[in-house]
């Protein structure tokens, strides 16, 4: 009826304004984020298949609203982006990130996450010049991820500058692989050093799907043959560890191995071989 029309109609409304508020109050909540002090970074270890060694952390972004909690990244990177402070916020990550590496045995890498946005914007090869020369970390040690996303969009600078950042001597890993829109041409393009292997194909072999198990077998193969390292994502099973390291996998990382910590130096001289 007309008045079961206008009710539905009026909920939707009236969810879809609190979805928009909700929103807007994160989005003001994130321009003070960064000045009072509510970010922080934990680190995951990547050990090495053959032997366990660690071999980087990746730095992971926490968020801790005053009143929310715990914010993950997933909600909250794009609205960043959107708002326009996604490059502030990836300053301090970078920042704070190559100081923490400093702590570590020199052996050890630190991967950091860039957003698409992040590596079209103008100044990243700068920012990242300043935070090694502040904190006197080897641009050998710094490792951005980065995923398919960045060649959908096609900036104008992202290439530049992902060509830039290599010839520092910083390296570049191919995150989320196979999820995204590929076209494997910009492997070629790009000096990439790593791919990682997305966690949904690592679950999915293990528990018997052959498709995944056969797209882990050519992504190991093209990364061989192209002289790139691979990480399986997510590794959370022994069963997982024993199959991704059979199947030629050159890293490890997942809750398996060791979960996103804020404190890195315990773990460090745990890992470290
Ligand atoms: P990602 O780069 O693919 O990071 C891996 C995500 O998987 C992390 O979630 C990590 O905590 C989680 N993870 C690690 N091992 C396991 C496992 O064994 N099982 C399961 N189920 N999950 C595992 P997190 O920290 O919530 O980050 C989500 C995404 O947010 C990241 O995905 C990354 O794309 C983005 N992100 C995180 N930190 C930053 C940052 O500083 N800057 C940018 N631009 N993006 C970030
Ligand atoms: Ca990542
Ligand atoms: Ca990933
Ligand atoms: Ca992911």
């Amino acid at each position: 009826s007309k008045s079961t029309g206008r009710g539905r109609h009026s909920v939707y409304q009236a969810w879809m304004t609190a979805e928009a508020n909700a929103r807007r109050e994160l989005e003001a909540d994130l321009k003070h984020a960064l000045a009072e002090d509510q970010f922080s970074l934990v680190y995951q270890p990547i050990v090495s298949a053959e032997d366990g060694a660690l071999v980087a952390f990746e730095a992971l972004l926490r968020w801790e609203h005053p009143t929310r909690g715990n914010i993950p990244p997933s909600e909250f990177i794009m609205i960043a982006e959107e708002a326009g402070i996604i490059r502030q916020i990836g300053e301090w990550v970078i920042r704070s990130a190559c100081s923490e590496a400093m702590k570590w045995d020199p052996s050890v890498k630190v991967a950091i996450n860039l957003s698409a946005v992040q590596v079209e914007a103008e100044g990243l090869v700068g920012t990242v010049l300043h935070a090694l020369a502040a904190t006197g970390l080897a641009a050998e040690r710094l490792e951005f991820e980065v995923t398919e996303t960045v060649f959908l969009r096609q900036g104008a600078r992202t290439k530049a500058t992902l060509d830039q950042l290599r010839a520092l001597g910083v390296s570049l890993a191919l995150d989320d692989f196979g999820t995204g829109y590929s076209s494997l041409g910009y492997l070629q393009r790009t000096e990439f050093n790593k791919i990682k292997i997305d966690r949904s194909f690592v679950q999915s072999a293990a528990s018997g799907c052959q498709e995944s198990l056969a797209i882990i077998q050519a992504i190991v193969a093209l990364a061989r043959s192209l002289g790139m390292k691979t990480t399986a994502e997510g590794v959370e099973t022994e069963a997982e560890k024993a199959l991704v390291s059979k199947l030629g996998c050159t890293q490890l990382q997942g809750y398996l191995i060791g979960m996103p910590e804020a404190d890195s130096s315990e773990v460090c001289d745990r890992l470290v071989a």
